[in-house]
């Protein structure tokens, strides 16, 4: 494929693109197939000699989409969203056309320098605390990881590197193996500090949590991949209180604030926790500006080497809808949740098992286990809407998250009508 084919299939497929979110409702939400689906309709080796294009595209729809579960779709209710939006996949063919490998300032500088001034500005959308921020001096200062969960693991390697080096210098007779023994990391069943728990959307209350760490001197890490997105709106923030007293804070953008996976916004007080426990740099990697002390090298602020240029998603999306489009996405969202939630308080049959804050609402038939597993099965036999579940404490709840941009009142009020329905059914299986 040369330029002027890329130009040209390039613009198809920006349309197929658009054509399939537009289109998107009309499909089944989640796929019609059996485990091992797909290896029978291709063949088993590569080609030795290049297909065309249209051959390509036109088995897209014989052999991946029938595979496909729409996550974009209007009548997607599972899991947690993740985020889509326009300017954000624009943003994304840029990434992928300059292609840096951006572990080191020298490496690709706009890379670097445009994720730490990004940072900064969503730092300054949630109103963090001035200590997380860059700025020109700061100590602090964002970093975008893969997912949630390697920010978690990031903070634990840190905490763990910043505990064993005080100790050692406190007492200089212990080896490192003989600290790494003794160390203890707490967490709930819900895992680490938590704001927005993926099972029901909990807050732990970091106004008791933090002062309790500052005063045993440990590292406090805060998860809020989901909810993080809404504390852009002042009517949230408060749920925030309490991140002064946090180590490192982090959210995911690519669920609920349109931009596409991945980008898992993660921030810290102390870049040198970070650096002091991924500090490598074997001389092909050196540069000369490197001990200025003005720039940052992400590579020791992560895991991998290699990273992407992720925050030119983060800036179109931010500069194409303004702090204003965001606030109404999330409001929209939650606003939708509500409305669930009081369709659901309407028919007494049915129970709310937790509080609703955001978008999410976990609901159940008043009755066992077994009913509500019988009523889920029955909502994504009929493939209509699909949701997952989750336990809280003992019971079987159904879990209805608000996920799709393009996601209306009228596809919540559908997707109730359809599982009051379906409850109905098996109230009455019951029975029989
Ligand atoms: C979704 C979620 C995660 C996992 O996020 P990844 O980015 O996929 O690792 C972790 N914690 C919470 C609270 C979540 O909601």
């Amino acid at each position: 494929m040369d330029a002027s084919e890329y130009r040209r299939r390039g613009k198809e497929m920006v349309d197929y693109v658009a054509d399939y979110l537009e289109g998107i409702e009309g499909r089944p939400v989640y796929p019609n197939v059996e485990p091992g689906y797909l290896r029978p309709l291709i063949p088993t080796e590569a080609p030795q000699e290049p297909e065309a294009f249209e051959d390509v595209i036109n088995d897209l729809e014989k052999i991946i989409m029938p595979g496909v579960t729409h996550w974009h779709s209007p009548y997607f209710f599972a899991y947690f969203p993740t985020a889509s939006s326009y300017p954000s996949l624009i943003a994304d063919m840029l990434c992928g056309a300059i292609g840096c490998i951006g572990f080191s300032w020298a490496a690709s500088p706009a890379c670097t320098e445009l994720e730490t001034v990004m940072m900064d500005w969503l730092g300054k959308m949630l109103q963090l605390p001035e200590e997380f921020l860059a700025g020109t001096a700061g100590e602090g200062g964002g970093v975008i990881q893969g997912s949630a969960s390697e920010a978690t693991l990031v903070a634990l390697l840190a905490a763990r590197t910043k505990v064993t080096r005080r100790l050692q210098a406190a007492s200089p007779e212990l080896t490192q193996a003989a600290i790494m023994e003794k160390l203890v990391a707490y967490f709930s069943d819900q895992v680490v500090a938590t704001l927005g728990t993926t099972s029901c959307c909990s807050f732990d209350n970091l106004l008791e949590v933090g002062p309790i760490c500052k005063k045993e001197d440990m590292w406090l890490h805060i998860d809020s991949a989901y909810a993080g997105s809404a504390f852009i709106c002042p009517e949230f923030r408060h749920l925030l209180n309490g991140v002064e007293f946090a180590d490192s804070f982090n959210f995911n953008p690519h669920k609920w604030l349109l931009v596409n996976f991945d980008c898992s916004a993660m921030w810290v007080k102390k870049r040198t926790d970070l650096t002091g426990a991924f500090k490598l740099d074997p001389v092909y990697l050196k540069h000369s500006h490197q001990d200025s002390g003005l720039i940052t090298d992400y590579r020791h602020w992560q895991i991998p080497l290699g990273r992407r240029f992720r925050s030119l998603k983060l800036w179109f999306v931010f500069r194409m809808l303004g702090v204003k489009g965001l606030q109404a996405h999330i409001r929209k969202h939650v606003q939708l949740a509500h409305m669930f939630e009081s369709l659901v308080r309407q028919d007494s049959r049915f129970e709310i098992c937790a509080e609703v804050t955001m978008g999410l609402v976990c609901f159940r038939l008043k009755g066992s286990n077994q009913l509500n597993e019988a009523l889920l099965q029955r909502i994504n036999n009929a493939r209509k809407i699909h949701l997952v579940p989750c336990h809280l404490r003992d019971k079987f709840v159904l879990r209805f998250a608000i996920c799709s941009r393009m996601v209306e009142s009228a596809h919540v009020q559908f997707a109730w009508e359809h599982i009051r329905e379906l409850g109905e059914d098996v109230l009455r299986a019951e029975k029989e």
